[in-house]
C-alpha cells in the first residue's frame, strides 16, 4: 500500500509526502496515522529511524489543514504577547527537538512554497505547532497559553523519564490551563514500556486505540 493511498489528505499534505518522496509508510505509520487521524489517543512503540516524526506530524498537520487551527485570530490577537500553539510536541533534548522541527519545517516550506489560502498563512503565522523540551517550557510558560492546545505529543517518552524529566512533564499536561484529556489528543511514543510509561498513558490517555499487534 502506498503512503498516498493511506487516506484522502488534504492537498497541501499529500504535495508535501509527494514531493518528499515518501513512498510507502513505515510500519508505525501505517499504524499510527489513521488512528490519529480517527481522533484516537494512542501508544506507539517506536525507535529513532522507524520514521515516527512523521507518523505524529503528518496526520496533526492534516487534521489542522482540514479543521483549521481551533480557534479565532482575534482571540490571539487580543493577547498578542502569548503564543497559543494548537499542537505541543515535548521532546527530550534540544536537539531532537529541532529535528522535529525541521521535519514539520518540511511540510510547511512546500506549503509555503505551493498556493497559499488563508489557512495555509494561518498555519504558518504565530506559533500553531510548538516543539520544545519540557525543561524549556517551562521556563517560557509565562509566555506560552496552552488553552487552545489540540493535540499533545510526547516523543521518546521513554528518554524523558530517564532524565528526569516527568515532574515538569506532568506540571504541563496537568496545569489548569491545558485542555483535559477528552479535550485534546494525546500521542505517546516509547522505545521501552516501563511501570512509569505505563503509569503515564494510563493518566494522559484517553480513548486510547488498541496497540498494535
Ligand atoms: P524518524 O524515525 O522520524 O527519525 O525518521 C527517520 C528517517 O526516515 C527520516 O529521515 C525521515 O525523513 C525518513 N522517513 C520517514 N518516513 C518515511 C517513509 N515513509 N519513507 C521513506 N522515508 C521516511
Amino acid at each position: 500500500e502506498s503512503f498516498a493511498s493511506m487516506t484522502d489528505f488534504h492537498p497541501v499534505i499529500g504535495n508535501a509526502v509527494k514531493l518528499i518522496g515518501y513512498q510507502k509508510p513505515t510500519p508505525v505509520q501505517k499504524w499510527a496515522i489513521p488512528t490519529t487521524l480517527a481522533k484516537r489517543d494512542l501508544m506507539a512503540c517506536a525507535q529513532t529511524g522507524s520514521g515516527k516524526t512523521a507518523a505524529f506530524l503528518v496526520p496533526i498537520l492534516n487534521l489542522m489543514y482540514t479543521e483549521g487551527p481551533g480557534h479565532s485570530q482575534a482571540a490571539v490577537r487580543a493577547n498578542r504577547r502569548k503564543q497559543f500553539p494548537v499542537a505541543l510536541v515535548l521532546a527530550p533534548t534540544r536537539e531532537l527537538a529541532s529535528q522535529i522541527y525541521d521535519e514539520a519545517r518540511k511540510f510547511s516550506y512546500r506549503i509555503s512554497g505551493a498556493d497559499i489560502g488563508s489557512q495555509v498563512r494561518e498555519l504558518d503565522r504565530g506559533c500553531h505547532l510548538l516543539v520544545a523540551t519540557p525543561g524549556r517550557l517551562m521556563l517560557w510558560r509565562g509566555r506560552i497559553g496552552l488553552d487552545h492546545c489540540r493535540f499533545l505529543v510526547l516523543d521518546e517518552a521513554d528518554r524523558m523519564l530517564d532524565m528526569g524529566f516527568e515532574p515538569q512533564i506532568r506540571r504541563i499536561v496537568e496545569q489548569d490551563t491545558m485542555p483535559q484529556k477528552g479535550q485534546r489528543q494525546t500521542l505517546m511514543f516509547s522505545a521501552t514500556f516501563p511501570k512509569e510509561i505505563q503509569h503515564l498513558a494510563r493518566d494522559f490517555l484517553q480513548n486510547r486505540a488498541p496497540d498494535a499487534l
